[in-house]
């Protein structure tokens, strides 16, 4: 099988490549970077105008399976990212049941080779049903395919356990994932604790909830050496620290959301959940640290934090409405909507190369023997309409909004499974 990009302005940053180039993946790997390749018995993408990428990896969302259908499943999470553009998705282990043990996992790799679309690779529970008490089987969920751990949606609440997880999972490749936040000081907040949050009468969460458990949770990376990366960064002090952090030499690294680098708190003025997350949308000051985060390197992925729910969960009053929204389909035109002034190679090492590096999987280059996952982009005004979604959660603060670019060809060890606005499941785009 020989797969042909055509005519696209190839970005490799690992490669240090910007040019206009055909790339060509056989077998599944990229076979050759030429300027003008035999087309002949070839499936052709045509790329003309367009930008052609090592294939987008997100290192955070929820496929919500085994549990939670109703929400989302694994195919079409997948079918989703896809559309989105990413041709590899890492799921964070809050399903019903919990991925706390390798038969769960087996399952939903099974699934998503059956759906035939992006790669997913399973985040495993830190602690056994995530309850922040047991710690997990890691090297058990290792050897079934598990690449990080964390207990996502939840802090561990105790440093012991935590500083234990870490020196026992030392010697394994997979990194932890913090999500951070204190209960005690969110308390039952809905939101940011702010100007907003005081004129609505809400409770709200301080930045300092975050900042505290970052705070702790790169502190027990450098104690134990466990390399480490802090989930959906959203306050100033956040990035200070993993700054301090990095100058003392602990292996941290972080992501930041699309929906953090342009959206504030101050947007429940009609008590609507749709804009509800954790963490919560921040201020301004806030805000503009994030995106200079990106900018000046300390930020080091674009991690959507894909969180699909029913429309009627979502509908909720916003006391009662669960956090999150979907992310896959809008992020690729969001980041570039909030990002204009960063430089394309620069966009494509936080999709790409940095969370395979430290994930550790496949891709992130078009190298030459790589895996040929790609994705090709185009520069052009699209608006988002929600009802269009391939993921079952139809809900984001998004809807409505115009973004600059957005997702043209997606393709997976060489296999076209998105393009023209089509999901090809992968027999299907053999045999097209
Ligand atoms: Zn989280």
């Amino acid at each position: 099988m020989k797969t042909v990009i055509r005519g696209g302005r190839v970005i490799d940053p690992g490669l240090g490549l910007d040019a206009l180039r055909d790339v060509v993946i056989e077998n599944g790997f990229i076979s050759e970077i030429v300027e003008h390749a035999d087309t002949a018995y070839a499936r052709v993408v045509d790329a003309t105008g367009a930008i052609v990428s090592p294939g987008f990896i997100d290192m955070h969302v929820h496929l919500r399976e085994p549990g939670l259908t109703h929400k989302e499943t694994i195919a079409t999470g997948a079918a989703a990212a896809v559309a989105g553009g990413f041709t590899a998705v890492a799921c964070m282990p809050n399903t019903e049941p919990a991925l706390d043990s390798a038969t769960i996992v087996a399952d939903v790799l099974r699934r998503a080779e059956a759906a035939g679309l992006a790669r997913v690779y399973p985040i495993g529970a830190l602690t056994k049903a995530r309850a922040g008490v047991e710690l997990a089987p890691y090297h058990l969920l290792v050897d079934a395919g598990c690449v990080a751990f964390s207990d996502d949606g939840t802090t561990v609440a105790n440093a012991l356990v935590l500083r234990n997880a870490a020196r026992y999972a030392s010697d394994l490749n997979a990194i932890f994932v913090s999500h951070c936040e204190d209960a005690s000081l969110k308390g039952d907040a809905v939101m940011n604790e702010g100007a907003p949050s005081a004129r609505l009468g809400l409770d709200g969460s301080p930045g300092l909830a975050e900042d505290v458990i970052v705070a702790r949770d790169l502190l027990i990376a450098e104690d134990t050496g466990k390399p480490w990366h802090i989930a959906h960064v959203s306050t100033a002090t956040s990035l200070d620290l993993m700054r301090w952090a990095r100058s003392r030499g602990v292996r941290a690294t972080c992501e930041v959301t699309p929906h953090h680098l342009l959206l504030l708190d101050d947007r429940f003025d009609q008590y609507r959940a749709d804009a509800k997350v954790n963490p919560p949308l921040r201020a301004e000051r806030d805000r503009q640290a994030l995106l200079e985060g990106v900018r000046d390197g300390t930020i080091d992925v674009f991690a959507t934090d894909h969180a699909p729910h029913g429309l009627d969960e979502k509908a909720q009053l916003l006391s009662a409405a669960p956090v999150g929204f979907s992310g896959l389909e809008i992020a690729l035109g969001a980041y570039a909507a909030a990002l204009p002034d960063v430089p394309l190679a620069r966009m494509i090492e936080l999709h790409s190369v940095n969370p395979a590096r430290i994930l550790g999987v496949p891709g992130g280059t078009l190298a030459v023997g790589s895996v040929g996952d790609v994705t090709v982009f185009i520069e052009r005004a699209w608006t988002v309409d929600a009802r269009l979604f391939h993921s079952k959660g139809k809900n984001t603060p998004f809807d409505g909004a115009t973004f600059p670019r957005r997702a043209l060809a997606t393709i997976v060890a060489g296999a076209v499974v998105y393009e023209h606005g089509r999901v090809l499941p992968r027999d299907e785009a053999v045999h097209s």
